[in-house]
Protein backbone atom coordinates (compact mmCIF):
# COMPACT_ATOMS: atom_id res chain seq x y z
CA UNK A 1 0.00 0.00 0.00
CA UNK A 2 1.28 3.42 -0.93
CA UNK A 3 2.67 4.98 2.50
CA UNK A 4 2.16 8.68 1.65
CA UNK A 5 3.73 10.29 4.38
CA UNK A 6 6.99 7.86 4.41
CA UNK A 7 7.00 9.06 0.26
CA UNK A 8 6.69 13.01 1.14
CA UNK A 9 9.36 12.25 4.03
CA UNK A 10 12.22 10.67 1.70
CA UNK A 11 11.28 12.97 -0.83
CA UNK A 12 11.60 16.22 1.14
CA UNK A 13 14.19 15.44 2.98
CA UNK A 14 16.54 13.69 -0.10
CA UNK A 15 16.19 17.49 -1.21
CA UNK A 16 17.85 19.02 1.19
CA UNK A 17 22.01 18.78 2.73
CA UNK A 18 20.44 16.86 6.08
CA UNK A 19 21.59 13.21 5.64
CA UNK A 20 18.80 11.23 7.53
CA UNK A 21 19.29 7.34 7.69
CA UNK A 22 16.47 5.36 6.47
CA UNK A 23 15.51 3.63 9.79
CA UNK A 24 15.00 6.87 11.16
CA UNK A 25 12.42 7.99 8.48
CA UNK A 26 10.79 4.33 9.77
CA UNK A 27 10.73 5.40 13.22
CA UNK A 28 9.50 9.24 12.20
CA UNK A 29 6.64 7.28 10.08
CA UNK A 30 5.51 4.84 13.43
CA UNK A 31 5.44 8.21 15.55
CA UNK A 32 3.40 9.76 12.87
CA UNK A 33 0.68 7.29 12.66
CA UNK A 34 0.19 6.93 16.67
CA UNK A 35 -0.11 10.62 16.17
CA UNK A 36 -3.01 10.04 13.86
CA UNK A 37 -4.74 7.34 15.79
CA UNK A 38 -4.27 9.28 19.55
CA UNK A 39 -5.38 12.38 17.91
CA UNK A 40 -8.91 10.87 17.21
CA UNK A 41 -9.34 10.15 20.72
CA UNK A 42 -8.26 13.88 21.89
CA UNK A 43 -6.41 17.12 20.03
CA UNK A 44 -2.78 17.05 20.45
CA UNK A 45 -2.32 18.75 16.75
CA UNK A 46 -4.30 20.24 13.70
CA UNK A 47 -1.79 19.28 11.54
CA UNK A 48 -2.58 15.51 10.52
CA UNK A 49 -2.75 15.10 6.67
CA UNK A 50 0.13 12.99 5.91
CA UNK A 51 1.92 15.63 3.74
CA UNK A 52 1.18 18.72 5.87
CA UNK A 53 2.66 16.53 9.09
CA UNK A 54 5.79 15.47 7.17
CA UNK A 55 6.91 19.10 6.03
CA UNK A 56 5.35 21.30 9.00
CA UNK A 57 5.90 18.87 11.74
CA UNK A 58 9.02 16.21 10.97
CA UNK A 59 11.22 18.57 8.22
CA UNK A 60 10.49 20.82 10.74
CA UNK A 61 11.93 19.85 13.22
CA UNK A 62 14.75 18.13 11.48
CA UNK A 63 15.87 21.93 10.52
CA UNK A 64 17.26 22.22 13.95
CA UNK A 65 19.46 19.41 13.50
CA UNK A 66 22.44 21.61 12.05
CA UNK A 67 22.67 23.49 15.27
CA UNK A 68 23.33 20.14 17.33
CA UNK A 69 26.12 18.33 14.98
CA UNK A 70 29.37 19.71 16.83
CA UNK A 71 27.62 18.15 20.37
CA UNK A 72 28.43 14.52 21.73
CA UNK A 73 25.75 13.12 23.96
CA UNK A 74 24.04 16.76 24.68
CA UNK A 75 21.47 17.00 27.36
CA UNK A 76 18.89 18.44 25.20
CA UNK A 77 15.43 19.87 26.59
CA UNK A 78 12.47 20.85 24.60
CA UNK A 79 10.21 22.93 26.36
CA UNK A 80 6.40 23.05 25.87
CA UNK A 81 6.94 19.74 23.57
CA UNK A 82 3.06 19.06 22.60
CA UNK A 83 2.93 15.79 20.27
CA UNK A 84 6.95 15.42 20.80
CA UNK A 85 7.94 18.36 18.05
CA UNK A 86 10.84 18.60 17.48
CA UNK A 87 12.59 16.82 20.49
CA UNK A 88 11.02 13.33 18.97
CA UNK A 89 12.13 13.71 15.71
CA UNK A 90 15.82 15.11 16.41
CA UNK A 91 16.08 12.20 19.21
CA UNK A 92 15.18 9.76 16.43
CA UNK A 93 18.18 11.21 14.33
CA UNK A 94 20.92 11.83 16.80
CA UNK A 95 20.37 8.59 19.19
CA UNK A 96 22.70 9.27 21.13
CA UNK A 97 20.83 13.20 22.56
CA UNK A 98 19.80 12.53 26.47
CA UNK A 99 16.42 14.20 25.63
CA UNK A 100 13.54 15.30 28.29
CA UNK A 101 10.54 16.58 26.50
CA UNK A 102 8.58 18.51 29.05
CA UNK A 103 5.47 19.79 28.36
CA UNK A 104 2.75 21.41 31.15
CA UNK A 105 -0.11 18.87 29.88
CA UNK A 106 -0.31 15.39 31.20
CA UNK A 107 -2.09 14.10 28.06
CA UNK A 108 0.62 15.48 25.83
CA UNK A 109 3.54 14.12 27.86
CA UNK A 110 1.49 10.50 28.08
CA UNK A 111 1.71 10.40 24.61
CA UNK A 112 5.78 11.63 24.20
CA UNK A 113 5.85 8.50 26.86
CA UNK A 114 3.80 5.72 24.57
CA UNK A 115 6.10 6.70 21.31
CA UNK A 116 8.84 6.58 23.32
CA UNK A 117 8.18 3.42 24.38
CA UNK A 118 7.30 2.58 21.08
CA UNK A 119 10.41 3.08 19.48
CA UNK A 120 12.62 1.90 22.55
CA UNK A 121 14.12 5.54 22.27
CA UNK A 122 16.80 5.09 25.46
CA UNK A 123 17.55 7.99 26.91
CA UNK A 124 14.51 9.97 26.34
CA UNK A 125 11.92 10.99 28.84
CA UNK A 126 8.64 12.84 28.86
CA UNK A 127 7.63 14.73 32.00
CA UNK A 128 4.05 17.22 32.45
CA UNK A 129 5.57 20.48 34.46
CA UNK A 130 6.05 24.15 33.61
CA UNK A 131 9.12 25.37 32.62
CA UNK A 132 9.13 27.62 35.14
CA UNK A 133 8.82 25.01 37.41
CA UNK A 134 11.22 22.97 36.36
CA UNK A 135 13.86 25.44 36.70
CA UNK A 136 13.99 24.99 40.16
CA UNK A 137 15.63 21.61 39.93
CA UNK A 138 17.24 21.33 36.54
CA UNK A 139 18.75 25.03 37.00
CA UNK A 140 21.24 25.89 33.92
CA UNK A 141 21.65 22.07 33.68
CA UNK A 142 20.62 21.75 29.89
CA UNK A 143 23.45 21.71 26.92
CA UNK A 144 20.91 22.88 24.73
CA UNK A 145 16.93 23.67 24.87
CA UNK A 146 14.53 23.90 21.34
CA UNK A 147 11.61 24.92 20.96
CA UNK A 148 8.77 25.12 18.64
CA UNK A 149 5.01 26.98 18.63
CA UNK A 150 5.11 27.70 22.50
CA UNK A 151 5.12 31.88 23.14
CA UNK A 152 6.44 34.86 21.79
CA UNK A 153 10.32 34.77 22.07
CA UNK A 154 10.50 37.43 24.87
CA UNK A 155 8.52 34.81 27.11
CA UNK A 156 10.36 31.75 25.77
CA UNK A 157 13.54 33.15 26.71
CA UNK A 158 12.88 33.54 30.05
CA UNK A 159 11.56 29.86 29.86
CA UNK A 160 14.39 28.62 28.09
CA UNK A 161 17.60 30.42 29.32
CA UNK A 162 17.48 30.06 33.33
CA UNK A 163 17.50 25.64 32.00
CA UNK A 164 20.80 26.36 30.07
CA UNK A 165 24.54 26.24 31.26
CA UNK A 166 26.89 28.79 30.20
CA UNK A 167 28.04 28.16 27.30
CA UNK A 168 25.22 26.20 26.25
CA UNK A 169 22.53 27.50 23.67
CA UNK A 170 18.90 28.28 23.17
CA UNK A 171 17.27 27.37 19.31
CA UNK A 172 14.07 28.34 19.00
CA UNK A 173 12.17 27.86 15.82
CA UNK A 174 9.89 30.54 14.81
CA UNK A 175 7.58 31.37 11.57
CA UNK A 176 7.42 35.28 9.92
CA UNK A 177 7.77 37.96 12.47
CA UNK A 178 11.23 36.29 13.71
CA UNK A 179 13.01 39.52 13.33
CA UNK A 180 10.02 41.73 14.87
CA UNK A 181 10.22 39.07 17.79
CA UNK A 182 13.76 39.39 18.30
CA UNK A 183 13.79 43.00 18.44
CA UNK A 184 11.01 42.89 20.92
CA UNK A 185 13.21 40.33 23.38
CA UNK A 186 16.30 42.97 23.46
CA UNK A 187 15.69 43.89 26.98
CA UNK A 188 15.09 39.84 28.01
CA UNK A 189 18.27 38.59 26.38
CA UNK A 190 20.29 41.61 28.30
CA UNK A 191 18.67 39.96 31.68
CA UNK A 192 18.70 36.68 31.26
CA UNK A 193 21.97 36.74 30.15
CA UNK A 194 21.52 35.46 25.97
CA UNK A 195 23.10 36.43 22.93
CA UNK A 196 21.63 36.37 19.30
CA UNK A 197 24.37 33.61 17.79
CA UNK A 198 22.34 33.72 14.43
CA UNK A 199 19.33 33.01 12.58
CA UNK A 200 18.80 31.00 9.86
CA UNK A 201 15.95 31.45 7.46
CA UNK A 202 14.22 28.87 5.73
CA UNK A 203 11.98 28.00 3.16
CA UNK A 204 9.31 24.91 3.46
CA UNK A 205 9.38 23.03 0.17
CA UNK A 206 6.06 22.02 -0.56
CA UNK A 207 3.65 24.40 1.27
CA UNK A 208 6.48 27.55 0.78
CA UNK A 209 5.82 28.42 4.28
CA UNK A 210 9.12 30.67 6.03
CA UNK A 211 10.83 29.57 8.71
CA UNK A 212 13.72 31.37 10.92
CA UNK A 213 15.92 29.18 13.38
CA UNK A 214 16.97 31.49 15.93
CA UNK A 215 20.37 30.40 18.15
CA UNK A 216 20.32 32.65 21.03
CA UNK A 217 24.21 31.62 23.04
CA UNK A 218 23.86 31.83 26.96
CA UNK A 219 26.84 34.20 27.58
CA UNK A 220 26.23 35.10 31.48
CA UNK A 221 24.33 33.29 34.26
CA UNK A 222 21.07 33.96 34.45
CA UNK A 223 19.74 36.05 37.96
CA UNK A 224 18.07 33.85 40.26
CA UNK A 225 15.08 35.37 40.50
CA UNK A 226 14.03 34.30 36.92
CA UNK A 227 12.10 32.52 36.01
CA UNK A 228 9.35 34.10 37.57
CA UNK A 229 6.18 32.33 39.19
CA UNK A 230 4.49 29.87 36.48
CA UNK A 231 2.26 31.96 34.06
CA UNK A 232 3.72 35.41 35.12
CA UNK A 233 6.63 35.60 32.17
CA UNK A 234 3.83 35.31 29.72
CA UNK A 235 1.75 37.91 31.78
CA UNK A 236 3.91 40.09 32.10
CA UNK A 237 6.98 39.96 29.71
CA UNK A 238 10.47 41.52 30.54
N1 LIG B 1 6.17 22.36 20.29
C1 LIG B 1 4.98 21.66 19.81
C2 LIG B 1 4.82 21.83 18.33
O1 LIG B 1 5.49 22.71 17.78
O2 LIG B 1 4.01 21.11 17.72
C3 LIG B 1 3.72 22.09 20.57
C4 LIG B 1 3.28 23.50 20.36
S1 LIG B 1 1.82 23.88 21.27
C5 LIG B 1 1.17 25.17 20.31
C6 LIG B 1 2.45 24.67 22.73
C7 LIG B 1 2.73 23.70 23.86
O3 LIG B 1 3.49 24.35 24.86
C8 LIG B 1 1.46 23.18 24.52
O4 LIG B 1 1.46 21.78 24.49
C9 LIG B 1 1.54 23.74 25.94
O5 LIG B 1 0.99 22.84 26.90
C10 LIG B 1 3.03 23.92 26.13
N2 LIG B 1 3.40 24.98 27.08
C11 LIG B 1 3.04 26.30 27.06
N3 LIG B 1 3.59 26.97 28.08
C12 LIG B 1 4.33 26.07 28.79
C13 LIG B 1 5.16 26.15 29.97
N4 LIG B 1 5.29 27.28 30.62
N5 LIG B 1 5.77 25.04 30.39
C14 LIG B 1 5.61 23.85 29.73
N6 LIG B 1 4.84 23.71 28.62
C15 LIG B 1 4.21 24.80 28.15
Amino acid sequence: MDNQFLRTLKKITGITPLEIEPQALHLCDTHYNLLVEENRKFNLTSVTGPVEAAEKHFLDSFLLLPDLAHLKNPKVLDVGSGAGFPGLPLKICRTDLDMTLLDAVGKKTAFIEMVIKKLKLKQARALQARAEDHAVKYREYYDMAVSRAVAEMKVLLELTLPLVRMGGKAVISKGPGAYEELAAAENALKILGGLVGGVRELVLPISGDKRAVIVIEKVAPTPEKYPRRPGIPRKRPL
